[in-house]
C-alpha cells in the first residue's frame, strides 16, 4: 500500500506541525466528512479520509475479483495498490493506482463492499499503518470510525459524532441523488442499518466513541453548529493547556 508522491506533496501544502491530530468518528451519514474537511480548511491542517481508503480497496478488490474474506489475496492487494487524495475546487478527489475513483467509490455496492473488506486484519494492519504515518506527517483532521480508538488513541482532540439513524439516510440519500447517482431512500436505510450493525459488532476496531471522545448529536444541529461546537471545544481545551 502506497500512497503516491502527489497526494504527500498536496498534502504538506497544509503542514502546520506534527502534533495536531483531531480525530472524528462516527457512523455513516454522521457529518464527518463534511465537517472534517471543513474543520481542517479552516485550521489550516490536512483532511483524511479513512473510509475512502477502505473503499478504493473494496473498488479494486471488485474489479479484480476478490472474494472480499480472502485474506491472502486481499493483502497482496494492499501491498500493490496506491492510493492518493487531491483537491478539485471544494471536492476531494480520490485516485486508485492514478485512476479517478471518486465517483466509483461511492456506489452503494462498494459502500458495503468496504464495509465487509475493512472487516479483515491484514486490510486494516495495512491501511492504519498508512493512516498513522500520514497523520504523523503533517497535522491531520481524520474521519473514520476507529481514528480516536485505534489509529491515534492517544490523539489531542477526539470528537464522535452521532444522528438518528432515519436523518443520516436522507442526508446520504440527498448526498448520492446530487452525485446523480441512482439510489432509492429504502435502500439507503436499509444498507445503513447493515453498516451500523456490522461496523458496530466486528471483532477488529468496532465502531465506538473513543472514552476521551467529545460525543455530538448532529440531529438536529447545521453544519456551521457542529463547526462551532468543535471549534469551540477545541479554543476552550488549548487555552486551559499549561
Ligand atoms: O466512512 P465511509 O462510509 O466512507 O466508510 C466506508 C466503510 O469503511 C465503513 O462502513 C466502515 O466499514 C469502513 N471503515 C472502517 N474504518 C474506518 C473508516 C471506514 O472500518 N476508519
Amino acid at each position: 500500500m502506497r500512497i503516491a508522491e502527489y497526494g504527500i506533496k498536496f498534502m504538506h501544502e497544509h503542514d502546520t506541525g506534527k502534533d495536531d491530530i483531531i480525530t472524528i468518528d462516527g457512523p455513516v451519514g454522521s457529518g464527518k466528512s463534511t465537517i472534517g474537511r471543513l474543520l481542517a480548511d479552516r485550521r489550516g491542517l490536512i483532511y483524511l479520509d479513512t473510509g475512502a481508503m477502505y473503499r478504493v480497496v473494496a473498488l479494486e478488490a471488485h474489479n479484480r475479483g476478490i472474494e472480499p474474506d480472502d485474506e491472502k489475496a486481499l493483502q497482496a492487494l494492499c501491498a500493490d495498490i496506491e492510493i492518493s487524495f487531491a483537491h478539485d475546487n471544494d471536492r476531494q478527489r480520490v485516485y486508485s493506482c492514478g485512476n479517478d475513483v471518486t465517483d466509483a467509490i461511492r456506489q452503494p455496492e462498494i459502500s458495503m463492499l468496504a464495509s465487509r473488506v475493512s472487516a479483515v486484519k491484514v486490510v486494516r494492519q495495512a491501511l492504519v499503518q498508512m493512516q498513522r504515518k500520514i497523520g504523523h506527517e503533517a497535522g491531520s483532521v481524520i474521519d473514520g470510525r476507529d481514528a480516536g480508538t485505534v489509529i491515534f488513541p492517544r490523539a489531542r482532540f477526539k470528537f464522535y459524532l452521532d444522528a438518528t439513524v432515519e436523518t443520516r439516510a436522507r442526508r446520504r440519500y440527498k448526498e448520492l441523488v446530487e452525485k446523480n447517482i441512482e439510489v432509492s431512500y429504502k435502500d439507503i436505510f436499509q444498507d445503513i442499518r447493515k453498516r451500523d450493525s456490522d461496523d458496530s459488532s466486528r471483532d477488529i476496531a468496532p465502531l465506538k466513541p473513543a472514552d476521551d471522545a467529545v460525543i455530538i448529536d448532529t440531529t438536529m444541529m447545521t453544519i456551521e453548529d457542529v463547526l462551532e461546537k468543535i471549534s469551540q471545544e477545541i479554543d476552550t481545551a488549548t487555552a486551559s493547556l499549561p
